[in-house]
C-alpha cells in the first residue's frame, strides 16, 4: 500500500477553533501501526476538548488532532508488530496505559497514574496524543480490535461508545438477569446501556429523558418504558409501579446533573446500585443520606477499559445489540465544523455524527 508524505487533518489550532490543514503523515513506532482512518465519530468529549481542554492534552495551538472513536485499515506496521497485518480492518479504544503504574498493573488502565505522560508510555488517542480526525493516525497494538466482517467502518466507530457501556456493567458486576434497571439520559452511552441491559436479560428496562426523539430511539432499541420528564411524567411513580413499590436494582446516571443523581437516589431499591457513567458538568449537590439510609452501592466508571471494545464488537456482530439507529449523520473532514454543529445542536435529531476523512 502506498502511503503519501502528507495528509489532511483537522487540527485544533486554538481554543474553540478547528482548521483542516495539510500535515506530515505520522510514522508508527515500535509496537504501533499506521491506520488509514475510514470513519471517526464526534463525541461530547470532543466538544469539551475543543472548547475547554482536558488534563494531559497538548496545549491549544500545537496543531493537535482530536477524534477518539474511529475505525480504519492497517497500512503499515511498526517495529516488532506481528499481532496485526497490513490490510486488516480495526476499531480502537482510547486508552493505552503506561503499563508500569499500580493501576495499569491491576488492569485499570483507563485511570493510569501516568495519564498524559508520553515519556512513561501513556497515550489516549485524540485526547493526549493525535487521534482520528485525519486521513492517517498511529495506534499502539494494545488499543486495536479486529472488526468482524459484517460490521461497517461507520458502525465500528460505535464500539468505543458501546465499550464504555459494557465497562460500566463490568465495574459493578453486571448480573442483571431478571432485574429492573433504569437509565437516566438517552445519549449515545445511555441508549447503549439500554441495549446491553436488555441483552443481559434485565426484566424491565426504563429509560428516562427529556427529548421525545431520543426516547423514541430508546424504545426502538429495547426500552420497555420511556419516561419523558419534560411532559411531567414521573419516573418514581412508574418505577414504583413496576417494582411493587421497591425501586430499581440498578440505576445508571448517564445525564450527569444534580437532579439526575438525586432522581437515581430516589429510584434505586434499598441495597441497590447506582452507576455513574457521565462526567458531571458542574459540582453536584444531592441528599447523600438517601444513599446511606438505603445502603445504596455507588460506582463510577471512566472510559472503556478491560477489553470491552473487543467485547462490544463481538456482541454487535452477533446481533445481540443493534446500535445502528444511533448513527444519523456523516460528513467529509472538510465539513468538520458543520459536523460538530450538527452534533452539538442536535440538528435534524442528530445522535451520532461520523466524519469520513477519506472523503
Ligand atoms: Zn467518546
Ligand atoms: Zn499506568
Amino acid at each position: 500500500m502506498s502511503i503519501p508524505e502528507k495528509m489532511k487533518a483537522a487540527c485544533l489550532v486554538a481554543k474553540g477553533k478547528i482548521e483542516v490543514k495539510e500535515v506530515v503523515v505520522p510514522k508508527p513506532g515500535p509496537g504501533e501501526v499506521l491506520l488509514r482512518v475510514e470513519a471517526c465519530g464526534v463525541c461530547g468529549t470532543d466538544v469539551e476538548i475543543r472548547d475547554h481542554g482536558l488534563p494531559g492534552q497538548p496545549l491549544f495551538g500545537e496543531h493537535f488532532i482530536m477524534g477518539h472513536e474511529y475505525a480504519g485499515t492497517v497500512v503499515e506496521l511498526g517495529e516488532g508488530v506481528d499481532e496485526f497485518n497490513v490490510g486488516e480492518r480495526v476499531a480502537v479504544e482510547v486508552h493505552k496505559g503506561c503499563g508500569r503504574c499500580y493501576n495499569c498493573i491491576m488492569g485499570n488502565y483507563t485511570v493510569c497514574l501516568n495519564y498524559g505522560n508520553k515519556e512513561k508510555g501513556h497515550a489516549a488517542g485524540g485526547m493526549t496524543v493525535d487521534g482520528g480526525f485525519a486521513e492517517y493516525t498511529v495506534n499502539h497494538v494494545n488499543t486495536l480490535y479486529r472488526i468482524p466482517d459484517n460490521i461497517s467502518f461507520d458502525y465500528a466507530t460505535l464500539a468505543t461508545t458501546a465499550g464504555c457501556a459494557l465497562y460500566a456493567f463490568n465495574i459493578f458486576g453486571g448480573y442483571v438477569a431478571g432485574d429492573t434497571i433504569v437509565v437516566i439520559g438517552p445519549g449515545p452511552v445511555g441508549l447503549t446501556l439500554v441495549q446491553v441491559g436488555r441483552g443481559l436479560g434485565a426484566d424491565n428496562v426504563v429509560l428516562v429523558g427529556t427529548r421525545k426523539s431520543r426516547l423514541e430511539v430508546g424504545r426502538k432499541v429495547g426500552a420497555d418504558y420511556v419516561v419523558n420528564v419534560k411532559e411531567k411524567e414521573d419516573p418514581i411513580d412508574i418505577v414504583k409501579k413496576i417494582t411493587n413499590g421497591f425501586g430499581a436494582h440498578v440505576v445508571f446516571d448517564a445525564a450527569g446533573t444534580s437532579s439526575s443523581l438525586e432522581t437515581a437516589l430516589d429510584l434505586a431499591i434499598a441495597g441497590g446500585k447506582i452507576v455513574m457513567v457521565a462526567f458531571y458538568k458542574d459540582p453536584v449537590t444531592v441528599n447523600m443520606s438517601k444513599a446511606v439510609k438505603k445502603q445504596i452501592q455507588l460506582y463510577t466508571v471512566r472510559g472503556e477499559g478491560r477489553r470491552n471494545v473487543g467485547r462490544a464488537l463481538s456482541i454487535m456482530a452477533q446481533g445481540k445489540i443493534d446500535l445502528s439507529p444511533l448513527i444519523t449523520h456523516s460528513f467529509p473532514l472538510e465539513e468538520i465544523d458543520k459536523a460538530f454543529d450538527t452534533f452539538v445542536n442536535r440538528v435534524d435529531n442528530a445522535i451520532k455524527v461520523v466524519i469520513h476523512p477519506q472523503g
